[in-house]
């Protein structure tokens, strides 16, 4: 049986390419994001009484891998990128349906010039995902406190990050609504966005991430990172 599903909306985040965005939501609590409902979904009658919840599921779309299909065994970066696990064990992107969940807290909606959108913290989406559902998250069904979580049991030790005095210096004129530009950098490099096969030290090895219009690098030296450029990008 096939079955056709509808966007509703898409949403605008930081994250501008794949590389660098959180394993899962909540890991950088700074991140805002916006979906933005399609015209067919503006009406804001869909979200009355949202306001009673602190946090929602967000049903997406991996649309930047979907064409890439899937396999029953995936290596999950948790265990290293080298052991197989079967998809439905992991919460990898390469699988049927390519369809993602995320819980995120709910920061406020909108409802102008016709249009309506929704404000979201903490999530781990692409800019551009687009969105597919959304329902509220419910405590008394949804937080399971003895659950075990598998080889993903724990969130990752987070690394130290650091700026040269030139990136501090620039982070200074770079200014983004709303959001600690500063703040934001340092939640998504302490989760060491390096893929696992790339874990081993080099100095001399440069990484790159864009984060809104901002070009972000910087070098792992004795386990830190550090941030040495941060460029507007025109
Ligand atoms: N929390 C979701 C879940 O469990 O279904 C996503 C988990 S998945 C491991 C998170 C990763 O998906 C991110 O680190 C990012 O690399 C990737 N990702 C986010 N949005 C995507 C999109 N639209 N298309 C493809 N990959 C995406």
């Amino acid at each position: 049986m096939s079955i056709q599903v509808t966007e509703i909306g898409k949403i605008h985040t930081p994250y501008k390419q794949k590389f660098a965005i959180p394993r899962q939501p909540g890991l950088v609590p700074s991140a805002l994001g916006k979906v933005v409902f399609n015209s067919d979904f503006s009406d804001p009658n869909y979200l009355r009484g949202i306001e009673e919840f602190s946090h929602l599921w967000l049903l997406f779309h991996f649309h930047q891998t979907a064409e890439k299909g899937h396999s029953p065994l995936v290596r999950p970066p948790r265990l290293g990128g080298n052991t197989k696990q079967g998809v439905f064990a992991t919460r990898s992107t390469f699988r049927p349906n390519n369809i993602g969940m995320s819980v995120v807290e709910l920061v406020d909606w909108q409802h102008k010039n016709k249009q309506l959108s929704l404000t979201v913290r903490g999530m781990d989406l692409l800019d551009g995902t687009p969105i597919i559902d959304i329902k509220p998250y419910i405590p008394y069904a949804d937080k399971i406190d003895n659950a075990i979580g598998g080889f993903a049991h724990q969130a990752p030790k987070l690394m130290e990050v650091d700026f040269t005095y030139d990136a501090a210096k620039q982070l200074l004129n770079a200014n983004v609504q709303s959001v600690n530009l500063t703040t934001l950098i340092t939640e998504v490099l302490s989760q060491d966005p390096r893929p696992a096969y790339q874990s081993t030290e080099n100095p001399d090895k440069q990484y790159g991430m864009t984060l809104y219009n901002f070009n972000i690098q910087w070098r792992v030296v004795e386990n830190k990172n550090i941030v040495f450029s941060v460029e507007k990008i025109n």
